[in-house]
């Protein structure tokens, strides 16, 4: 694994998105895709079921502005269940 020596020059730059999620219970069929694949773990499976018996999933405690709007969840979703708008940028 590469290790940098030093801070990239444009690291003020960088401006990380924080993203709304939005779920669509009823569409869901609880495959958990979108928990598997969020990088920053948002997500987590949900007690509840929706018409179908299906869990669906939820915002995990404390994670509610972890979001990054990277769009995973909504890439891999084959239920079209699950999608992200962004907030705001970081300051
Ligand atoms: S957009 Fe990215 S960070 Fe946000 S919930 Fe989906 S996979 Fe996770
Ligand atoms: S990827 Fe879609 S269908 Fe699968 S658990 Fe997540 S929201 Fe439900």
């Amino acid at each position: 694994m590469k290790i940098f020596a030093r801070t990239p020059l444009d690291l003020h730059k960088v401006n990380i998105p924080v993203g709304q999620v939005y779920i669509i219970p009823e569409r869901c069929k609880g495959c958990q895709l979108c928990i598997e694949f969020c990088p920053q773990h948002v997500l987590q499976e949900s007690a509840n079921i929706n018409a179908k018996g299906y869990h669906y999933p939820e915002i995990a405690p404390g994670k509610e502005l972890a979001c990054v709007h990277c769009e995973f969840c909504t890439m891999v979703c084959p239920e079209f269940a699950i999608y992200t708008l962004e907030l705001a940028e970081s300051p």
